[in-house]
């Protein structure tokens, strides 16, 4: 069955709740062995238990995304704990400025791509050469409809974002000949912590609503499917591109 994972060994980060946790759990609904991560231990080890209690087979490891050498220890904790891996998922990121780019400083603009663009960049510099290896593996990094227009109020998260899917095309590129694939998937607006602020503004919500066809908010489940495509043999003819699940807000 092209959908199923069974036996891959996947990294989530970012994977104790919102979309990496769907994803995680998605994962290993379809077979994966799953690394949940996230810089909270006890948020780690939680979701793991979660995972296995429902007859799945979870490891957790910490990690902080904008730490290098946490990076690297998520890598040699997952080698350790299942020998290999086949899918990565860069999905942790953070949005800690608000308001015109001219309002932020260099601090905050520092945290934002070290967190969101520099880990996809040392993460995958360390994983797809593993996965060049065996000649095969999926790299899927969370980018946002934010980087694809201006935002007066969150710019430089929706900067970092589109530098984000400028990576998957190139490590696609860069890859592609040793059986390794790279693609992002954009959401819209999902029903997660992340996007509180907005969620629990009754004006904006409506307006966030209405101007999508779907007249829907999105749930994590609708992006852990569209990762289980990315991540599984179904997507095999697919790479470098930029999956946009956003119930049609880009599109109307
Ligand atoms: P969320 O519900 O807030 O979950 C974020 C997850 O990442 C948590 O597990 C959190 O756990 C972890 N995390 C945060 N900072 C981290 C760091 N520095 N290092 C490692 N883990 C970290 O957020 P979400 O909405 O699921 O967002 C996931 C991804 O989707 C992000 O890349 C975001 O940009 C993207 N996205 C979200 C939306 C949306 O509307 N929600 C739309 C477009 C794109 P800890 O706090 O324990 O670290």
């Amino acid at each position: 069955m092209t959908f199923d994972l069974k036996d891959r060994v996947a990294i989530v980060t970012g994977s104790t709740k919102g979309i990496g946790k769907a994803i995680a759990v998605g994962f290993s609904e379809a077979g994966a062995k799953v690394v949940v991560s996230s810089r909270k231990a006890d948020r780690c080890d939680a979701v793991a238990a979660e995972i296995r209690d429902a007859g799945g087979i979870a490891h957790p490891v910490p990690c902080h995304v904008g730490r290098p050498d946490e990076l690297e220890r998520l890598v040699d904790e997952t080698l350790k704990a299942f020998g290999t891996i086949d899918v990565l998922v860069c999905n942790a990121a953070t949005n800690p400025v608000y308001g015109p780019m001219t309002s932020a400083d260099d601090t905050a603009f520092d945290k934002i791509m070290q967190t969101n663009v520099r880990s996809v960049f040392q993460l995958c510099n360390r994983v797809c050469p593993l996965m060049a290896e065996k000649k095969s593996g999926s790299v899927i990094v969370i980018s946002s409809i934010a980087g694809m227009r201006g935002n007066a109020e969150i710019g430089l998260y929706g900067v970092s974002k589109a530098a984000e899917a400028g990576l998957v095309r190139n490590l696609a590129v860069e890859w592609g000949p040793f059986g390794v694939r790279a693609n992002a998937i954009s959401p819209g607006l999902i029903r997660t912590d992340f996007a509180r602020a907005l969620l629990e503004d009754p004006v904006r919500l409506d307006r966030a609503t209405n101007r999508t066809p779907l007249r829907r908010i999105g749930e994590p489940g609708d992006i852990a499917g569209v990762a289980l495509f990315l991540a599984s043999d179904a997507s095999a003819y697919v790479t470098g591109q930029n999956i946009v699940a956003d119930g049609g807000e880009t599109i109307s």
